[in-house]
C-alpha cells in the first residue's frame, strides 16, 4: 500500500511515520534532502539554499529523488511518503510513477505547531529528535541514543518556521483539493502531544485498515 502523509511541518507526520514504518519504509523528503546537503552531493548543493531559507526545492529535483527512492526493492510492497508531494504538480508527477492508496491529512492548531518545531532538537550524528519540553534527552544537549551533540536546525528557528508555514499554506489548498477529488483524503486530528501519540496512530491505523480492505476487494 502506498500512503501519503500531508500536513504542515511540525504536525507530527514524521513521528507517526516512524511508528508505522515497521510495516512499510518511511520516505521523508526533508530527511533525504538534509542528508544530501550534509554529504555535499550535487543534489545537496542545488537544494541547500532553498532548504536553509524554508523555501520549496524545485519540483523536478524532488520528484527525481522520490522516483529513484520508490523504485528500490524495499518499496515493492508499498511506502509511506512524508513531505512529498507538496504541490499539486508534484501530486500529478507522483501519479505517473506510483498509485497512491490513501492520503492522511494531519491537522493541529498553529500555536501547537510552532511550539513543537521551535522546541525540537536533532542529533548531529544519528538524526534522532528530542523536544526540550515534551521528550527531553536525559542530559541536556546530548543524544540518548548515540551520545552525539543535539542542535537546533537552522530552519527550526522562529523566523524560518513562519516562512515554512506560510509556504505550506500557499501550496496546500490545491493539493488537498486534488486528493479530495480522487477520494483518497482522510483527516487526522494531530493536536495531541507526543505522550499521546497512540491516539494519532490509532486514527491512522483505522483509515489504513479500510484502505487495505478496498485494495484487496
Ligand atoms: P520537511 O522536513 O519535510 O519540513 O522539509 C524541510 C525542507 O526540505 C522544506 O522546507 C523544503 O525546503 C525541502 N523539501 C522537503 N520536501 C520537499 C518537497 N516535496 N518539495 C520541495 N521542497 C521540499
Amino acid at each position: 500500500m502506498n500512503i501519503v502523509l500531508l500536513g504542515p511541518p511540525g504536525v507530527g507526520k514524521g513521528t507517526v511515520a516512524a511508528v508505522l514504518s515497521h510495516k512499510l519504509p518511511h520516505i521523508s523528503t526533508g530527511n533525504m534532502l538534509r542528508e544530501a546537503i550534509s554529504k555535499g552531493t550535487d543534489l545537496g548543493k542545488q537544494a541547500k539554499g532553498f532548504v536553509d531559507s524554508g523555501k520549496l526545492v524545485p519540483d523536478e529535483l524532488v520528484t527525481k529523488m522520490v522516483r529513484e527512492r520508490v523504485s528500490q526493492p524495499d518499496c515493492k510492497a508499498g511506502f509511506i511518503l512524508d513531505g512529498y508531494p507538496r504541490t499539486s504538480a508534484q501530486a500529478r508527477a507522483l501519479q505517473e510513477f506510483a498509485a497512491v492508496d490513501a492520503v492522511l491529512d494531519f491537522k493541529a492548531p498553529f500555536k501547537t505547531i510552532v511550539e513543537r518545531i521551535s522546541g525540537r532538537r536533532t542529533c548531529r550524528k544519528c538524526g534522532a529528535t528530542f523536544h526540550v519540553k515534551y521528550s527531553p534527552p536525559k542530559k541536556e544537549g546530548v543524544c540518548d541514543k548515540c551520545g552525539g551533540e543535539l542542535y537546533q536546525r537552522s530552519d527550526e528557528k522562529p523566523g524560518i518556521i513562519a516562512e515554512r508555514l506560510r509556504v505550506y499554506e500557499g501550496q496546500n489548498k490545491p493539493l488537498i483539493d486534488y486528493y479530495r477529488n480522487e477520494e483518497l483524503l482522510s483527516e487526522i486530528d494531530a493536536s495531541y502531544n507526543i505522550t499521546e501519540i497512540g491516539k494519532i496512530v490509532k486514527q491512522c491505523d483505522a483509515v489504513l485498515k479500510v484502505a487495505s480492505r478496498v485494495i484487496s476487494s
